[in-house]
């Protein structure tokens, strides 16, 4: 099974691509929370946190340094910005191949909703 997000890396089907290396990939959400609103995503399909493992140490570190440079690139690193990874259901994950958001200009808000 391919996620949607393997066949963005693939060139299979359309995103608005901002960067990518051998490792990941980072294109703009198609339905954007906050003006910027880009997506970094490992070229290997890896579904959720839960399924990364001791050999991804290196690329999930390279995901944060990545995300890192977005920012600075998008022009949102000293207004700031929110990083997030969401996990399986109460996660509210849709797409089953692990990603972070990148998340910035405009304030953000309460962290999660509290009830
Ligand atoms: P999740 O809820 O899994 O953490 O986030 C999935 C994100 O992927 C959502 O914000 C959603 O808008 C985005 N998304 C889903 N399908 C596509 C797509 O085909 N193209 C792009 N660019 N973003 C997508």
């Amino acid at each position: 099974m391919s996620t949607i997000f393997s066949k963005i890396i693939r060139g299979e089907v359309p995103a608005d691509i901002v960067y990518q290396d051998d490792r990941v990939t980072c294109f703009r959400d198609i339905n954007p929370a906050a003006p910027v609103h880009l997506l970094i995503v490992p070229n290997k399909e890896i579904a959720t946190v839960n399924d990364l493992g001791e050999q991804d140490e290196r690329l999930a570190g390279h995901m944060l340094l990545v995300a890192k440079e977005l920012a600075e690139r998008e022009g949102i690193a000293q207004s700031g910005y929110r990083l997030i990874i969401n996990c399986n259901r109460d996660g509210g994950q849709e797409v089953h191949h692990l990603h972070v958001h990148l998340l910035g200009g405009h304030r953000m808000g309460p962290m999660v909703l509290r009830r």
